[in-house]
């Protein structure tokens, strides 16, 4: 563990003490050789794990043959993305870019160009659900309504509504004559790990359907093989409108992309919108290879088992220490621990003995392991959580 006391970096990361050196599958290892067992997965970017073959090959390939011509030109792997992606979801057209938020605001300026392209400007608010996260742009912290993440950054009304997350009766009450957009996750994950009811779901595709409101799903943290299926929502019987995606679909190259059918992206004219980097030949070429390893049905029914195999072992927990731990959500490899022990303080007790888990919303912890986890790997970060939870009892 290296101290950094001094920092050119600005604080807003806090000062984290711990630091990798290199990674390997679901290992990662200090500069002294510790190892770790990583079952954050860069916040569900790593999705095949560090350091993939088929990745790096990739990479490497690319790296020797183009690394970057702008938009100005055709991009030979970003087409080949944009069509995969086409190909296996509900959507027509892509665009790509760099991140998650990024995403984000490329599904909300679309949501709000169409409308404005038929003629009905005034029809321009977005509607989310409570305890949503959509990314640190100004857009995505507006939609959010968190104030620890808007405090001192948004200004006026940004143009966004809130209704509580499964509340119908809520979300209607919400809904106006200007309402252009509903923005879920089909899988909350910053709010701790909540999969939205299939009902639920079913009926706000309907209300869309019936106001002529368009559904975008971000799935920047449940997509790209996360619950088992390339995108969440084909589990949820459900299809978006608009779809933002990131973090899985460059395994840890950043990219991003929105999905929009082709009616919808039709507003995207010439001009409308861009990223210098969106698309670049370096992160598509990843994004294809990431695609190449899961896009292959024997790929998704292995999350699949290894996400049950956790959840049973975290269940069993659960029953085994009832007074720390409330219960199991989420869907495959995205899987929530809901405590009534202090999530933070058992975060930091397993990091203590070496695995890597994430904090989020309503004192939960995130096991987001890389998708190529073993059977052995669970069972061992089982093991260590299970004695972090005897030390906690006992302390
Ligand atoms: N949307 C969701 C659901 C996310 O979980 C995140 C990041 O955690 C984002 C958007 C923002 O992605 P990024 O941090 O790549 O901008």
């Amino acid at each position: 563990m290296t101290a950094h006391p001094t920092s050119a970096l600005m604080d807003n990361y806090g000062s984290p003490s711990l630091e990798f050196a290199r990674g390997n599958g679901c290992e990662l290892y200090t500069q002294q050789g510790q190892r770790y067992l990583d079952f954050a997965a860069g916040i569900a970017v790593t999705c095949l794990g560090h350091c993939h073959p088929v990745l790096i090959d990739a990479l490497a390939q690319q790296s020797q043959r183009l690394w970057h011509t702008s938009n100005l030109y055709r991009i030979e792997q970003a087409e080949r993305l944009g069509a995969r992606l086409v190909e296996n979801s509900f959507a027509d057209k892509v665009f790509f870019c760099n991140s998650g938020a990024e995403a984000i605001e490329a599904s909300y300026k679309t949501i709000r160009r169409y409308f404005f392209a038929k003629g009905q400007p005034h029809r321009n608010r977005i509607v989310s659900l409570s305890s949503a996260f959509h990314g640190r742009t100004l857009g995505a912290i507006a939609s959010a309504f968190n104030s620890a993440h808007c405090d001192g950054f948004v200004v006026g009304d940004a143009g966004f509504d809130q209704a509580h997350f499964g509340d119908l009766d809520a979300l209607l009450a919400t809904i106006t004559d200007n309402t252009a957009g509903i923005v879920l996750e089909p899988v909350q994950g910053e709010g701790g790990i909540r999969p939205a009811d299939r009902a639920y779901l079913k009926a706000v595709r309907e209300l869309c359907d019936d106001k002529g409101i368009l559904l975008l799903f971000d799935e920047v943290q449940c997509g790209i093989a996360r619950t088992g299926t390339l995108f969440a929502y084909e589990q949820l019987g459900v299809e978006p409108d608009i779809l933002a995606s990131a973090k899985g679909l460059g395994g840890g190259i950043p990219i991003g992309a929105c999905l929009a059918c082709e009616e919808i992206a039709a507003a995207m004219t010439a001009g409308s919108h861009g990223s210098t980097f969106g698309g670049n030949p370096l992160a598509t070429a990843v994004g294809n290879a990431v695609l190449d390893v899961v896009l292959n049905d024997d790929f998704l029914i292995d999350v699949k088992h290894a996400g049950f195999h956790l959840r049973s072992g975290l269940e069993d927990l659960c029953a085994r220490f009832p007074k720390q731990l409330k219960g199991v959500t989420g869907l495959g490899l995205m899987i929530g621990l809901q405590c009534h022990a202090d999530a933070a303080a058992l975060i930091q007790g397993a990091q203590d003995k070496s695995l890597l888990l994430v904090k989020a919303g309503g004192n939960s912890i995130r096991f987001l392991p890389p998708l190529i986890v073993s059977h052995q790997e669970i069972n061992e970060a089982l093991a260590i959580f299970e004695q972090v939870l005897n030390d906690h009892a006992e302390a």
